[in-house]
């Protein structure tokens, strides 16, 4: 992408209505624009890494075995009737009429409608294990809709639901989601740890929360410090071995980890007070086990081996996407600007040219950018007519992990200078090197 062709409308002032870092970065970088409380536009440049996001979360739940597929956000009440739901929900659920005068509204999370669409299609055990996905647009109306697209009202939400005969298969599906959860959240360079939460309006007695730490959070956390050493790394798993996922869990979920909500200070206190930390979180995800509740108020059951109708085991579990752009903000930038970790990164690498209109400056500029993007890398050229300050700025502000910078007289002696946005390291080399060294 030319730069002078793009569409990024970044602010040189700091917005007032932003309390925190990431939300004023994503409005100075032009990635978001709000266009009612906690409803946003996504600008070319925050859409490019809310997709990238996305990518990453279908990646690693198609890896586990889980099936995409899509629910309309307009739903009918009835529907919601059927679970107890409608009257439960609260203030938080958007209600609304059709000119029919039927009661819809806009889906806050779709257990109900995940179970409608299995209960139509399956009734015998033979088509089980299953679980289905969707990564959709939802809407709660939040009291206090704030922190940009960290609580906003409308939000997109991986939201997937498993379908088991028994209890046992069901939880080796809250275990296939851990490890998938794990992997998603390494993968966009955030540390994200399960911790033991309160189920809320979803009902159920399993449940984790999932949560990146930063000051900003809006949870607080208790956890023994020994946590934050796990990591998942690159190693193998197999989805379909349950002692393989067992072992995950009880690796990730045997420290002491918990949130307010189920916070125990005896059991707490029993973790040497060197580990013992107290911090605030980001809830980036949740999963739960929440047995029958649903496929017995709905009627989703299967016949088992012996020709008996049985309820099916379920869970839900959820990724925050968009809010995951604040949260990696949140963990990743600096006073220039955002550090985006190479797995999300809207552009690869930016190339600066100095002197624009200098023919050899120009022609150096144009293939990098030609070899660059052989290379399958996606670069951004900032190619206006601007002072180099001000190019420097942009860029570290949009934070992309590689600058490529290119004047006339580095090119005299053969060489374009490659900085990192996260060290903020220099190093001169000839175009053919930069690339290589990028790649
Ligand atoms: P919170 O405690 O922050 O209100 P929640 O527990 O109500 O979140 P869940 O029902 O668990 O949310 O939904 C799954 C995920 O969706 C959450 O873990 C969070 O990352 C994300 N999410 C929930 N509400 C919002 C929101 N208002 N704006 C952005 N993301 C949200
Ligand atoms: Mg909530
Ligand atoms: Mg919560
Ligand atoms: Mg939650």
């Amino acid at each position: 992408m030319r730069l002078s062709r793009y569409f990024l409308p970044v602010l040189k002032e700091n917005p007032a209505e932003a309390q925190i870092v990431s939300h004023r970065l994503m409005l100075r970088a032009g990635m978001i624009k709000q266009q009612s409380a906690g409803i946003y536009s996504w600008l070319p440049l925050g859409f490019k890494v809310l997709r990238k996001i996305e990518n990453i979360v279908h990646d690693e739940q198609i890896r586990a075995g889980h099936i995409p597929m899509q629910m309309p956000t307009l739903q009918s009440a009835d529907l919601w009737r059927e679970s107890g739901r409608y009257d439960a929900y609260g203030p938080e659920m958007l209600r609304m009429k059709d000119r029919q005068d039927r009661d819809m509204l806009f889906s806050p999370t779709a257990e109900e409608m995940f179970t409608d669409v299995f209960r139509a299609n399956i009734s015998s055990y033979k088509d089980l294990p299953l679980t289905l996905y969707q990564i959709q647009w939802k809407f709660r109306d939040e009291m206090r809709p704030r922190f940009g697209v960290m609580r906003g009202r409308e939000f997109y939400m991986k939201d997937g639901y498993n379908f088991d005969l028994t209890k046992e298969d069901a939880l080796h599906a809250y275990n296939r989601h851990l490890v998938s959860y794990l992997r998603t959240y390494e993968r966009m360079g955030l540390q994200a740890i399960p911790m033991r939460a309160d189920s809320g309006p979803i009902g159920g007695d399993d449940t984790h929360e999932f949560l990146v730490l930063a000051e900003t959070g809006e949870s607080e956390v208790f956890y023994d410090a020994q946590i934050t050493d796990l990591t998942f790394g690159d190693r193998e798993i197999d989805y379909d071995n349950r002692e393989q996922c067992q072992a995950v869990l009880e690796e990730f979920t045997s420290r002491y980890a918990r949130t307010d909500e189920t916070h125990d200070e005896a059991i707490f206190n029993e973790v040497p007070e060197e580990r013992r930390r107290v911090a605030r979180g980001i809830e980036v995800g949740q999963i739960f086990y929440f047995g029958t509740k649903y496929s017995e108020a709905m009627g989703a059951t299967v016949a088992d081996a012996e020709g008996n109708k049985v309820p099916v085991h379920m869970g839900s579990h959820g990724i925050g996407v968009s809010r995951l752009l604040g949260a990696i903000i949140e963990a990743s930038h600096d006073d220039k600007g955002i550090i985006w970790p190479e797995g999300v990164t809207p552009f690869h690498v930016g190339i600066v040219n100095l002197k624009q209109g200098d023919d050899e400056a120009d022609a150096a500029c144009e293939s990098l950018y030609k070899e660059l993007t052989a290379a399958g890398l996606d670069p951004l050229y900032d190619d206006r007519n601007e002072r180099a300050g001000g190019k420097f700025a942009t860029m570290d502000l949009i934070g992309l992990p590689w600058r490529i910078t290119v004047g006339p007289r580095g090119l005299k002696n053969g060489v374009v200078e490659v900085t990192s946005r996260r060290t903020g390291e220099s190093e001169e080399m000839a175009p053919a090197d930069a690339v290589q060294r990028i790649k």
